[in-house]
C-alpha cells in the first residue's frame, strides 16, 4: 500500500470514496511526512508497546504505527471512514478499528481486553472541539497509559505547559501538570492538512507520572480551589476564594491563607501546584 501521507494519495482516496469532510468532527487530515515522523518518533514506540490511536481518519498515522507498535487499536467516530480504513489498513494485521466515540468508550475495559498487560501509549491528531475532554478523560479516570502524544491547537498546548505567573497559566495547566509532565515536540503550520484548519497546531507529549505531582488529602477539593482561584483571575486570592462556593467566609479564608504562608493579596495565577496543594490540605484540616 502506498504511503497515505501525501496530498496526492489523500486526495485520490477522499475523491474515490466521495468522502465529505466534517467540520464538526474536526476532520483535517495530515499530508506532511516530516510532521508525521515527528509525531511517531516523539511517541517512542517499540514492538513491546500497544497503541490507542484516537481518530485515525483515513489511516495516515495508523499505517506507520502498525509498523512500529506491537498492536494498535484505532477508535474512529465517523462511520463513513470505516470502508476507507478497511482498504488502507488491509495489510496491517496488528490493527483493530473500533467504531465509537472515544468519550463514550470504557477505556479501562478496552485496555484489559485488547492489550493483555502490554504498556499502552496514546497517539492522536485530535479534533479540536474535544481535545480537553478527551485528554482529561484519560487522566481523571486514571486510564493506565504511560504517555499521550497529541497534536492539538497551539493555544491549548501553550496553556497545558504554562508556568505560574504567565498569561497562559490556568486551571488546565494545573490539571495537566498534576498528572503529567508535558514536553513540546514540534509546532505545526496549517499548511500540512487537508482541508487547512483555521488555527496553528502543536504536538506535545504528556508523560503520565506514576503518582500525581503533589499529594493531597482531597483531590476534589484541590480542583475546586484551583477553579475558584482562576474563575476570577483579576481578584486577589482572598476575594476569589471567599466569593466562591467553597463555603468559607472572608475571615476564615484570611486565617487559612495566613497559616499556609500565602499572602492574601496574591492572585491565583501566581500559585505553584505545591502551593495549591498545601492550601487544599489546610482547608481540608480546617473543615475537619
Ligand atoms: N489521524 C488522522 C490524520 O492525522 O490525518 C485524522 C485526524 S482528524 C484531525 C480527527 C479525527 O478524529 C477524524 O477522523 C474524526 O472523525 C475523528 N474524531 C472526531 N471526534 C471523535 C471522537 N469523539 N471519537 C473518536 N474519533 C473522533
Amino acid at each position: 500500500m502506498e504511503k497515505l501521507v501525501s496530498p496526492k494519495v489523500t486526495k485520490e482516496i477522499v475523491e474515490r470514496y466521495g468522502f465529505k469532510f466534517s467540520k464538526s468532527l474536526g476532520q483535517n487530515f495530515l499530508i506532511d511526512e516530516n510532521i508525521l515522523y515527528k509525531i511517531i518518533d516523539g511517541a517512542e514506540i517499540s514492538k513491546e508497546d500497544g497503541v490507542i490511536e484516537i481518530g485515525p481518519g483515513i489511516g495516515t498515522l495508523t499505517q506507520v504505527l502498525a509498523e512500529r507498535a506491537g498492536k494498535v487499536v484505532a477508535v474512529e467516530i465517523d462511520k463513513n471512514l470505516l470502508p476507507i480504513l478497511e482498504e488502507t489498513l488491509r495489510e496491517a494485521d496488528n490493527v483493530e478499528v473500533i467504531h465509537q466515540d472515544v468519550l463514550k468508550l470504557d477505556l479501562h475495559g478496552l485496555i484489559r481486553d485488547k492489550f493483555e498487560g502490554k504498556p499502552v501509549k496514546v497517539i492522536a491528531n485530535l479534533p479540536y472541539y474535544v481535545t480537553t475532554p478527551i485528554i482529561m478523560k484519560f487522566l481523571e479516570e486514571r486510564i493506565p497509559v504511560s504517555s499521550m502524544v497529541v497534536m492539538i491547537q497551539k493555544e491549548v498546548a501553550d496553556r497545558m505547559q504554562a508556568k505560574p505567573g504567565t498569561k497562559d497559566y490556568g486551571a488546565l495547566s494545573v490539571a495537566v501538570q498534576y498528572y503529567c509532565e508535558p514536553r513540546m515536540i514540534t509546532k505545526v503550520p496549517k499548511s500540512v492538512f487537508i482541508p487547512q484548519p483555521k488555527v496553528e497546531s502543536t504536538v506535545i507529549q504528556l508523560k503520565v507520572l506514576e503518582n500525581p505531582k503533589v499529594k493531597v488529602k482531597d483531590e476534589r477539593l484541590l480542583f475546586d480551589i484551583v477553579r475558584a482561584a482562576f474563575g476570577k483571575r483579576r481578584k486577589t486570592l482572598l476575594n476569589a476564594l471567599s466569593s466562591s462556593n467553597l463555603g468559607l467566609d472572608k475571615e476564615k479564608i484570611k486565617e487559612i491563607l495566613s497559616k499556609s504562608n500565602i499572602q492574601e493579596e496574591r492572585r491565583g495565577e501566581t500559585l505553584t501546584i505545591e502551593e495549591f496543594a498545601y492550601l487544599a490540605d489546610c482547608i481540608f484540616a480546617y473543615r475537619g
